[in-house]
Parts: structure tokens; C-alpha cells; sequence
């Protein structure tokens, strides 16, 4: 009870029930969850009856894309990658391209913002969800690191940095060669721009940290808690935004550039921990992101989502329906209390 005047987050959870009659004449009553997220106010649906309905595609693990073993025509596959991909402004970088350890960034040729990079993991070209090396992540998204502070000290305004994967075309990848896009604008993205309002509002009413206050009160409930990656804690999301959406939280930190060794070394173990649990599940694209407002005055903490999308098959459904294009909530088949369960055997 103290820790909730302590925290003034509203984990609001609603229970419903639509009755019907089953198609053989049986009255039945469905369960419906609407819950809210406390950092966004969105809401999302967990239509339980929906879980026990197969999804096509997802009975077993997809094979490898076409593709995956063509390596002659992917311009991240080295030698070719230092001729078909674009270089980095002599503005921004001495070198053409950025390398840490087999890591190799350089500009996306078709640009979503000011400045728009991307980070190839390594020389291989396909890489099954679950089974990429950990060194490969963590000198990946130290890359993505070094790029952003590049930018950072060629353009102060340029405050609202990102990083994101798209595994797999399903989850909108253009190539199956491992990457990740990094992002640095002087123009928020709408999702940044709602929580550097929300995060900045927060710490002017409370004098608190909004993920930190989020976190407090997870570790107190602990149902949705899944492991620690060093001070990283993952977590099922209360109202996810997609399909097993997990949380990974670093209380206290604001900066991306702030970053050091060990908090990218144990970002990538907990995202290949997720991997593995995304495949158990026969899932093999998902998306992750993390992203902060790089000022000095920064209450945004960093934090990475991850989400599972549908695997492509012909004529699968996808994920995002009606409901969530044209309502705005996102309806999931289970409970995040439930995911917590079912990955903490990978932590
Ligand atoms: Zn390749």
C-alpha cells in the first residue's frame, strides 16, 4: 500500500466479458483484459479466447528465406560491402565507414532522417534468431555508439537518437544480413517526442525517474519480472504494444553515448536470451528498439523493447488487424504475466 502512494503509477487492469453462443448451441462467455500502459496511457487487449486458435505459420520453426545462402548478390556481404554500400560525409568522419571488431556502419542509402546509418553485424549472411554470437551484438552496437557520437559532436541540435532491428523481412527488414538502423535527428519521431513531454512532466510533479518508478513497482509486484543482464532488468510489458513484448530497463541511465562496455555487452546477452525464447515459441523476426533524448537535462532512462512479429508465410495473417490500425489498441492472445513464465528459463 506505501509503494503505491510511493508511486504514483496506475497499473489499471479491466477485466470483461462477451457472451455468445458457441456454433453447437452452448452459451459460452469469453474473457476480454483491457489494460493501460502507466508510461503511455494507451491501452491494449488480451483476447484469451484467441490463444487457442492456431496461427498459420507458426506450428514450426520457418525454414531459412530464399535467399539465405546467396551471399554473391547481398551488398552487406564483404568483399562487395566496400563497393555497393554509400560512405559516411567527410563532415561527419574521417573514414568512409565506422569498423568495431567485425562490425562494419555506414550510412543507410535510403535515409529516414537527418542522419541514418546502418550497423552490419558481421560477414554472415544469415543469421538464425537465437544462435548470433554475443561479441557480434555487443561490437554492433558499440558501432551504433561511436556513429551517434560522431554525430552528436558535429550537430548539438541533433538530440534524438535511436537504435532499431528489423529481423527478417517480416518484421520490414529489406535484407535478411544482420543489422541494425541507427537513427539521430534534430526532429523528434512521435514516440520520443511523447516521452521526453511525459518523462520531463513526470520528474516536474514527483521529482522522480518515470522508468525507475516503473521498475520500483515491477520488482515489487515481480509476476512480470524475467531476469538481469547486469544492471539491465527484462521484463514482460504490462500492456504490450506486440506480440510476447519484453522490456529491457537501465535505471538511472539517460544517455545512449553514456553507455559503457558492459551495458552494451549485457544488452546483447539479453536480447539473444529473448531470441532464444522467441524460437521456442517457433518465432523467427522480431523488432527491437532503444532510444534517448540526448541532453543534459534528460529524465528519458533507457530502455529497450523487443517484440516478436508474424513469421512470413504465404498468405499469413498478419499482426496488426483493424483493430490495431484503425482503434489503436493492440489485441494479444496471453498474458504478460505469462511470458514472464515462459522466458525466465532463458535468463
Ligand atoms: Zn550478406
Amino acid at each position: 500500500m506505501n509503494q503505491a502512494k510511493k508511486i504514483p503509477l496506475a497499473f489499471q487492469k479491466r477485466k470483461i466479458t462477451a457472451e455468445i453462443v458457441e456454433p453447437v448451441g452452448i452459451p459460452a462467455k469469453k474473457p476480454v483484459e483491457i489494460r493501460t500502459d502507466p508510461i503511455t496511457g494507451r491501452k491494449c487487449r488480451i483476447t484469451f479466447a484467441r490463444a487457442k486458435e492456431a496461427e498459420s505459420g507458426d506450428s514450426s520453426f520457418p525454414e531459412p528465406p530464399p535467399g539465405a545462402n546467396n551471399t554473391a548478390s547481398c551488398p552487406f556481404c564483404r568483399p562487395q560491402l566496400y563497393k555497393r554500400t554509400p560512405m559516411l560525409a567527410a563532415s561527419l568522419s574521417e573514414s568512409p565507414r565506422l569498423e568495431h571488431g567485425e562490425s562494419v556502419l555506414f550510412p543507410n542509402l535510403f535515409p529516414y532522417g537527418r542522419y541514418s546509418a546502418v550497423s552490419v553485424f558481421d560477414n554472415n549472411h544469415f543469421v538464425e534468431i537465437g544462435t548470433a554470437s554475443p561479441s557480434s551484438y555487443t561490437d554492433c552496437f558499440i558501432n551504433c555508439g561511436n556513429y551517434l557520437k560522431k554525430v552528436r559532436e558535429a550537430d548539438r541540435e541533433a538530440i534524438y537518437l535511436a537504435i532499431t532491428q528489423n529481423h527478417l523481412p517480416s518484421a520490414g527488414g529489406s535484407l535478411i544480413h544482420p543489422h541494425l538502423q541507427v537513427h539521430a535527428d534534430r526532429i523528434p519521431a512521435n514516440i520520443p517526442r511523447f516521452l521526453e513531454q511525459r518523462t520531463t512532466d513526470y520528474h516536474a510533479k514527483t521529482g522522480h525517474l518515470l522508468f525507475s518508478d516503473y521498475l520500483a513497482h515491477e520488482l515489487e509486484d515481480k509476476t512480470r519480472l524475467i531476469g538481469r543482464t547486469g544492471d539491465w532488468h527484462w521484463l514482460a510489458a504490462f500492456a504490450p504494444e506486440g506480440f510476447y513484448e519484453i522490456w529491457a530497463i537501465l535505471p538511472g541511465v539517460v544517455s545512449l553515448l553514456g553507455m559503457n562496455e558492459n551495458h552494451w555487452q549485457d544488452l546483447a546477452a539479453g536480447v539473444i536470451n529473448t531470441q532464444k525464447f522467441y524460437r521456442s515459441l517457433n518465432y523467427n523476426g522480431y523488432n527491437l528498439g532503444l532510444l534517448a533524448v540526448e541532453q543534459e537535462n534528460s529524465r528519458l532512462e533507457i530502455r529497450l523493447r523487443i517484440l516478436v512479429r508474424s513469421n512470413f508465410d504465404q498468405w499469413s495473417r498478419n499482426d496488426h488487424t483493424g483493430f490495431e490500425v484503425m482503434l489503436g489498441d493492440m489485441a494479444t492472445f496471453s498474458a504478460p504475466e505469462q511470458t514472464a513464465t515462459m522466458a525466465r528459463k532463458f535468463w
